[in-house]
């Protein structure tokens, strides 16, 4: 290693023993569930901090929020009319005098007396005494005189104070992900700013000597790398906020000294060079800055390689290149660890029933996700295709999936018409 590299601030410079240690290869491989119940309960809470609520959007709230003031602070009308008092209306038509108005933004300043009403527009607070309202359809005006034919019943087209919300009441709960109702209902409740869980920031490493930038023309030997831009994207849209580390080449000191720019992220994750291959060499370049390895290779396909562990305080987790492996691995895996920083749950994806579309042979021992489009039978029920190739280097058949089935170990063969579990890869994943 290169004495002169600084080690990132949260590796560890006396390494505990079991940190020299390289994972051992053994054929036992963990279930999907079990790694994602170990990254899970290695992960701590992000703190809270206040914000202001105009950039609060999609943000997670850290705290009940209870409403300041009421809404609407006094009754008011919900109709353009006249506001009366019921006594003066038991016998209609009837004629009563106008003694005033009452607006939004102005109120009448008055008490409404016998044989009177007062003029009401929508917003207007109803003045004290009155208990009825007439629309103004129902009445006809000559000057101050007003002829009531109709009224609503007491009460009816009044919003009493507090309709909306009461002073004291919870307007936002804990661990809701705010959206542009809950702003506006926050403005109304006297907030400019909310208690929200800081972004966890997410360092990504891709690797590979054949790996271009999006935007370079690749030479013969080069593609272009789509796992940064992919993985970002997931990270921006399931609430974090991605760190691009760029692309390091399959050299273990290139490696490491990338792995040492983290900074102040919360965690790292990196693509490629993951696997067994005389070029994969991201466990080797982390384990010589520290890496402590708690888990690697899952009983999945695709997607076996994933490791994880940690260089010092920093969670790490290191996914296969294969642009679909790496994706696959990001929503069973990543997903659910930024959920878990940011408290949201369920952390980890929902699965729904849905008929299958095709035929699919039996499942050997790795649970199998496999890329498939969705219709509906002519009952609304979901069938799930499968695309016929499921080549994990194939993005172009996940991007036009709308789900993945998931296939346990040891499945059965499968009849079209058969119940699958599904994934839906649109809201459910967060816009994945
Ligand atoms: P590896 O996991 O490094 O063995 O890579 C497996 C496959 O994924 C290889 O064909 C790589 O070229 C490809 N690959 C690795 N990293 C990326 C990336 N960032 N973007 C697109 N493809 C990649
Ligand atoms: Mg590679």
């Amino acid at each position: 290693m290169n004495q002169a590299m600084p080690l990132p601030k949260t590796a560890v410079t006396t390494a505990p023993s079991r940190a020299a240690e390289a994972p051992a290869n053994t054929s036992k491989l963990l279930s999907v569930q079990e790694a994602q119940s170990r990254i899970m309960a290695q992960l701590c809470l992000m703190p809270a901090a206040d914000i202001a609520i105009q950039h609060a959007m999609g943000r997670v709230c850290a705290d009940n929020v209870l409403a300041k003031i009421s809404h609407p602070p006094v009754p008011v009308s919900a109709m353009d009319g006249y506001a009366c008092r019921s006594a003066d209306v038991g016998t209609l038509p009837v004629r009563l005098r106008r003694i005033g108005t009452s607006r939004a933004g102005e109120h009448f300043d008055g008490e409404l007396t016998a044989g009177a009403c007062v003029r009401i527009f929508t917003g207007g607070a109803v003045p004290e005494g009155a208990d009825v309202i007439a629309i103004q359809e129902d009445t006809t005006a000559t000057g101050d005189e007003i002829e009531i034919r109709e009224v609503a019943k007491v009460g009816q087209y009044i919003r009493r104070a507090g309709l909306d919300f009461a002073a004291g009441q919870i307007c936002v709960e804990k661990g809701r992900v705010l959206t542009a109702r809950d702003i506006g209902l926050l403005a109304a409740s006297g907030h400019m700013r909310v208690p929200v869980r800081r972004q966890p920031r997410i360092a990504i490493l891709s690797t590979g000597d054949e790996l271009v930038a999006p935007g370079i023309v690749p030479g013969p030997d080069q593609i272009v790398s789509s796992n940064g831009a992919a993985i970002a994207a997931a990270v921006a849209g399931w609430g974090a906020v991605p760190i691009d580390l760029g692309i390091a080449p399959d050299r273990i000191e290139a490696i490491a000294a990338a792995v040492g720019q983290t900074g102040d992220a919360d965690m790292l994750v990196t693509t490629g060079g993951a696997s067994v291959g005389d070029h994969d060499l991201v466990q080797g370049s982390l384990t010589q800055r520290g890496f402590v390895s708690d888990f690697w290779r899952i009983a999945m396909r695709p997607g076996k390689p994933l490791m994880f562990g940690r260089l010092g305080d920093l969670p790490v987790l290191t996914m296969p290149g294969n642009p679909v492996s790496a994706l696959v691995c990001a929503l069973l895996f990543l997903r659910p660890a930024l959920r878990t920083m940011l408290g949201l749950a369920p952390a980890v994806p929902a699965f729904e029933k849905a008929l299958l579309g095709a035929a699919m042979p039996e499942n050997d021992r790795r649970e199998d996700y496999v890329r498939a489009t969705l219709d509906t039978t002519g009952g609304g029920e979901p069938v799930a295709h499968p695309f016929p190739t499921q080549d994990s280097a194939m993005l172009m058949t996940l991007a036009k999936a709308d789900a993945l089935i998931r296939r346990v170990p040891f499945a059965k063969p499968t009849q079209p018409g058969d119940e699958v579990e599904i994934i839906r890869l649109d809201a459910a994943a967060g816009g994945f």
